[in-house]
């Protein structure tokens, strides 16, 4: 789940109010602190995410395991999987893996 809730980066409270903009970014100003600050936009927040797929993946961590840990849907991992294996110097890529097919659209365990 990614939340859009924002918070205070110097205090963490989540009293905060939109406080002009800059650079095209609406600022925020807590209502706490006073600690004025522009937010991270989405875009920068699921890089961010991103990376650390991509880290997990390097420790060949499980595509369920990865989407558990980071919300991200398995099915978006599996597509960074296919554009990157060549990035990849140790994954075989080219492999036709055709392993049993197991149940994508059942939430099995929880
Ligand atoms: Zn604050």
């Amino acid at each position: 789940m990614v939340f859009t809730q924002h918070f205070c980066a110097a205090c963490g409270s989540e009293h905060i109010r939109r406080n002009g903009s800059a650079g095209g970014h609406a600022k925020y100003q807590c209502k706490g602190c006073g600690h004025q600050a522009r937010f991270t936009p989405a875009a920068v927040a699921k890089a961010l995410q991103y990376a650390q797929v991509d880290e997990l993946l390097g420790e060949r961590n499980s595509q369920r395991s990865i989407a558990r840990v980071t919300g991200i849907s398995r099915v978006t991992i599996a597509s960074r999987i296919k554009k990157s294996a060549s990035g990849f110097a140790g994954a075989p890529a080219l492999a036709p893996q055709k392993g049993p097919e197991k149940g994508v659209g059942s939430a099995g365990a929880g």
